[in-house]
């Protein structure tokens, strides 16, 4: 059935690709080893280390981002080495646990609640315990999708290095680089892992690794089999702007039109409108009377909310009702939040009114469904919208 107008896609991932990127994917294919695409890989490459706020490398592979999650893991450990995850929810167990698993590491899957961030005191004590050091990497999910909370990496990092505990870490960003604000090089990660599909405004295709000095040297005497993900020829050829095979070539043209744009807008700018956002949908949802996945404001995220129906309220009914009335995709509940939760996506190319519609569709939705909730959401937020700007608070410190 053909649809008329946009069709809403509010899942936190992939996002609403800008037509600016879109256009610029619109071009010819070009030879990957002349000289016109050593300029083109030396500029995205380049561009890129702004937004890891790191001044080391990164690198691209052609490739989602768990295949970015499976690079950051075989890059810089051996078979049978201790990995400590913290348990934040389904992407912290399907990107990581799992992945560790297959690949022979030794996980330890530190419990976790699906409503908080991964917790410093816990992850500290877990360190303090592991007096003779074998735990070599541990793993955080910066942003969890599933959920809709936010780790303190910043924190998390603080309690590695009181309790002087040497592993690497290693944050995965793919929901939140780009959206909300994050320092590679600041917080002492050793590898941040993403994908172009939500915050970086691109289609899926692109996953990355941000590498520190440590996970540099790290790899040199880790043993996990590589071959592909392997670092070292990416790194060799990067330097002059070429692939050690053929990279996503029309991919990277849309990636220097959204660094471009990202470029224009400027982060702090960025993560700010995420902030409003994410204050503005929250709004709604208290106005509601719903219930937000994450318990501490501390950790809300600002680009996805996760809530919960009603007892008795499938969230997927709902999720579908909307799709078909409204044209409007939200996401669904995942692992064993299936049918509890809906999640709303507002990140990446994303603007006031783009939020006021998504959140008119949730509360059409809401009322079509039977859902039982208090009207005026929709108010709720454009009242928080609507702070005249000298009067919003900065969110940067
Ligand atoms: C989306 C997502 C992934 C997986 O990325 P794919 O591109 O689907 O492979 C991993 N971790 C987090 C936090 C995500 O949001």
């Amino acid at each position: 059935m053909t649809r008329a107008g946009r069709h809403f896609l509010q899942i936190p991932g992939p996002t609403n690709v800008p037509d600016r990127v879109l256009r610029a994917m619109d071009g010819p294919t070009i030879d990957h080893r002349g000289p016109d695409f050593a300029k083109l890989g030396k500029e995205v490459l380049e561009g890129l280390r702004p937004i890891f706020q790191t001044r080391g490398a990164v690198v691209i592979y052609p490739a989602s981002g768990t295949g970015a999650c499976e690079a950051a893991l075989v890059n810089t450990l051996s078979s049978g080495d201790r990995v400590l995850i913290m348990e934040t929810g389904w992407f912290s167990h399907i990107a990581w646990r799992e992945t560790a698993t297959k690949l022979g590491l030794q996980v330890e899957y530190a419990p976790g609640t699906w409503r908080r961030g991964a917790s410093p005191e816990d992850l500290e004590q877990r360190l303090r315990d592991d007096k003779t050091h074998t735990i070599k990497a541990v793993v955080v999910v910066h942003n969890e999708t599933s959920t809709g909370v936010v780790s303190r990496i910043a924190d998390l990092r603080k309690a590695m290095n009181s309790a002087r505990h040497p592993a690497l870490l290693i944050i995965d960003t793919v929901s939140s680089l780009g959206s909300i604000d994050y320092r590679h090089d600041e917080w002492e990660v050793d590898v941040t892992v993403t994908g172009s599909q939500k915050g970086l405004m691109l289609p899926p295709g692109l996953g990355y690794n941000a590498i520190s000095e440590k996970a540099l040297a790290a790899s040199k005497t880790a043993t996990l089999p590589k071959a592909y993900w392997d670092w070292e020829p990416m790194l060799k050829n990067n330097a002059s702007g070429y692939f050690p095979y053929t990279p996503a070539t029309n991919l990277l043209y849309a990636m220097r039109e959204a660094l471009a744009m990202m470029q224009e807008e400027g982060l702090q700018n960025i993560f700010r409108r995420h902030q409003r956002h994410g204050d503005a949908t929250r709004a709604a949802v208290r106005a509601w009377g719903l219930e937000i996945m994450c318990e501490d404001p501390r950790e809300y995220s600002n680009s996805l909310t996760a809530i919960y129906t009603p007892e008795g309220h499938d969230a997927d009914t709902l999720r579908a009702l909307i799709l078909d009335r409204f044209d409007m995709s939200l996401g669904t509940g995942l692992g064993k939040l299936a049918g509890k939760v809906f999640r709303i996506g507002h990140l990446g190319s994303f603007n006031d009114l783009m939020l006021a519609g998504t959140l008119s569709g949730v509360e059409m939705g809401l009322r079509l469904a039977g859902i039982p909730h208090t009207p005026g959401g929709v108010l709720a937020a454009l009242d928080t919208l609507s702070v005249p700007a000298s009067k919003a608070e900065p969110v940067m410190s």
